[in-house]
């Protein structure tokens, strides 16, 4: 399978207008890792530092002094480097293009008004007492108030906690305690796939929760103008509050390593932790990776499908292309409504060039089948780019040939919450593409495979992925629980950065991630990936998700559960059971043959759109009650249905 796989290599012409061809990524990488002072104070400057810095790198990773430091005598602001120093040349160009959930809704906004706004809002703030230092909670729509809110915090150097909007009143109220937020930024109603949301019925609600005091004051966004309560001396409206400020206001001076924002994991494996990024190390890699990642090109328009809610969003959507310049095309939406086209009709709305979106997004269009694409023609796309989870073959393969029109390279981009940017990804001009793979690391990222014992293991292999020094972009602790950061990232392998996913190496030193570690199954004393059986079962034309779990077994240890959901007009059958068993054995091997197909009309999912092995790990092994925490589910009655349908009791 995975082996005789189609390479897709790079297109010269692309390679010829390209930030960086093969050689220079090369040489790139080859001086990150020798001489990462030397590099990373030259990239740097890129930013517009208002102290430049000269101390570049301090950074330990010994388990009992995990201390992260980048550019620590340098001063900058990360607003005024997304918007100040932008107006002088393009201060007409958009910055940000809002497409509402309505297809008749869009608008425009230049890099003077983002500006000008911003600074608005940040004096709001200062007036309702936010001073440097403080937590502002948003939990907001995609709208483009939340990138302001983004950057008048920055601007101020207040910290901002991005709360994603679909999380429940339990799950606000738990992160605006955690990070001590003084001030709450909703709005009304949130609108997504046609539905209203009661965003601001949910902070009352989270508000009603024992200490949630701390939060003083809610500013409320009109967007619907929805019936909701007011809470007279607590809740403000954003415009009227916002309409009479200045639209001057001074940018703060904030070190390189004064917190930017915290930010919560999507909880797919545990309780969320809260990660706090610095300001200067996590520009320059959110920048960096953004320009040369996506091929970045001044004037195109670049649009990342993710919520602000994610580490995805604050990178890719807000601080990456800003810091650059770029267009960013900001969705309110969902690719399913009105109808499953519309994600190429937004694209062809509004001249897409590059699109970034998610594994799980693609699966859900392919289901399908090929003609959910034809009420666009996206001509305008050049590149294409997946993030979030392993990207199964098939669903690659699917992307390009029909997304695409079989014409951009594709960024399999992998990283996490706690890297603040992208890490192991191809750079298309550079790097010749294998479906499935995340192939060779960024600038400045030494990943590595070890074994159990932390023994660094050579050529083609598979492993635990460690991180083996420190880059700018990492995030510095976790917020008020420094000894969970160093226990969770520092601790399984002493001196190196764990990442807690598994993966593969193969001869041309590409990186392949297999899943979770924890979700490893061991079945007759051979250990295998979650990713590669559930990609072969994506490939079969019924399967439109599968996903693989381990359950104990009396004989191998370990037998295999597959929860499947199929394809639409595929109809659940013994006979389709037999025959998927039969595709797996065929096509990875007898070993990985399935002991037990549930059919599965949905995955429990993490509101980000990743399956959650645990819960089903736990529905496999008939354990039903304890599943832990629920909170982060997308839809808890997922779960409910794949309880009562259960096959091992
Ligand atoms: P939690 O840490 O709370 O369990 P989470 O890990 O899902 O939540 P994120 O930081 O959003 O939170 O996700 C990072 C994880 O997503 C990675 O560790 C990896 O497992 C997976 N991932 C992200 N991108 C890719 C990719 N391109 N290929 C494979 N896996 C990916
Ligand atoms: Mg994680």
């Amino acid at each position: 399978m995975t082996e005789q796989q189609h390479v897709y290599p790079v297109s010269e012409s692309f390679a010829a207008n390209a930030w960086a061809d093969n050689e220079k990524y090369l040489a790139m990488y080859q001086q990150s890792v020798d001489a990462p002072d030397a590099f990373w104070a030259e990239q740097a400057k890129r930013l517009d530092w208002i102290k430049a810095p000269t101390k570049i790198k301090n950074t330990s990773y010994a388990s009992d002094n995990v201390d992260i430091r980048w550019y620590e005598d340098g001063t900058l602001n990360a607003s005024a480097n997304c918007l100040d120093r932008h107006l002088a040349t393009r201060g007409d160009q958009p910055s940000i293009i809002w497409e509402g959930d309505d297809p008749n809704l869009s608008k425009t906004i230049t890099y003077r008004e983002l500006h000008a706004r911003t600074c608005q809002l940040a004096n709001a703030l200062k007036s309702l007492g936010v001073k440097k230092g403080d937590v502002v909670t948003l939990y907001m729509p995609m709208i483009p108030e939340a990138a302001m809110a983004m950057l008048a915090c920055a601007r101020i150097g207040a910290i901002h906690s991005v709360v994603f909007g679909g999380f429940s009143p339990d799950a606000l109220a738990q992160r605006v305690i955690d990070s001590q937020s003084k001030l709450v930024i909703t709005s009304d109603e949130s609108v997504r796939g046609g539905k209203q949301v009661p965003l601001k019925d949910n902070v009352d609600a989270a508000l009603t929760r024992d200490g949630t005091d701390v939060a003083e004051s809610v500013l409320v966004v009109k967007r619907t103008g929805g019936d909701i309560d007011w809470h007279e001396g607590r809740d403000v409206w954003f415009d009227e509050l916002v309409d009479q400020q200045s639209s001057d206001c001074p940018a703060e001076e904030m070190n390189a390593e004064d917190p930017l924002f915290i930010l919560y994991t999507s909880g797919s494996t545990g309780a969320p932790k809260g990660l706090k990024h610095t300001t200067g190390g996590y520009l320059t890699f959110a920048s960096l990776t953004h320009q040369y990642v996506f091929d970045y090109q001044e004037g195109e328009v670049y649009w990342c499908s993710a919520d602000v809610g994610w580490v995805t969003g604050h990178s890719y959507i807000v601080y990456g292309p800003l810091a650059n310049g770029a267009t960013t095309l900001m969705f309110e939406g969902v690719p399913s409504y009105p109808t499953n086209g519309r994600l190429g009709e937004v694209i062809d709305k509004h001249n897409v060039s590059i699109l970034y979106t998610s594994p799980t997004a693609i699966r859900a269009l392919m289901a399908h089948g090929d003609k959910v694409m034809d009420s666009s023609k996206r001509t305008s796309l050049r590149l294409l780019g997946s993030v979030g989870e392993p990207i199964n073959p098939e669903a690659w393969e699917w992307f390009h040939r029909v997304i695409g029109n079989g014409k951009c390279p594709i960024v399999d981009t992998w990283w996490q919450t706690e890297t603040g940017g992208i890490m192991i990804t191809p750079l298309p001009g550079a790097t010749d593409l294998k479906p499935g793979s995340a192939t060779r690391p960024f600038f400045g990222v030494q990943p590595a495979l070890v074994d159990n014992e932390g023994n660094i293991l050579e050529g083609a292999t598979e492993g635990n992925l460690v991180i083996l020094d420190a880059w700018p972009g990492q995030a510095r602790t976790i917020w008020n629980n420094h000894e969970r950061f160093v226990q969770t990232y520092f601790s399984t392998y002493e001196g190196m950065y764990f990442t807690g996913d598994g993966c593969r190496r193969d001869e041309d030193g590409y990186y392949w991630i297999t899943g979770r570690v924890d979700d490893v199954l061991n079945v007759s004393g051979h250990r295998m990936g979650t990713a590669e059986i559930e990609s072969s079962l994506v490939a079969h034309s019924a399967v439109a998700e599968a996903a693989v779990v381990g359950f104990p077994h009396d004989i191998k240890g370990q037998g295999i559960y597959i929860y499947v959901t199929l394809t639409d007009g595929s109809e659940p059958s013994d006979a389709l059971k037999k025959e998927l068993t039969q595709w797996v054995r065929k096509d990875i091997g007898p070993i990985a043959s399935p002991d037990i197909i549930q059919w599965a009309p949905g995955l429990p999912k993490t509101r980000s759109g990743k399956i959650m092995r645990r819960i089903l790990r736990k529905i496999a092994a008939n354990e039903c009650d304890g599943l832990g925490d629920t909170s982060t589910l997308a839809d808890p009655t997922v779960v409910d249905d794949l309880i009562e349908n259960r096959a091992n009791r």
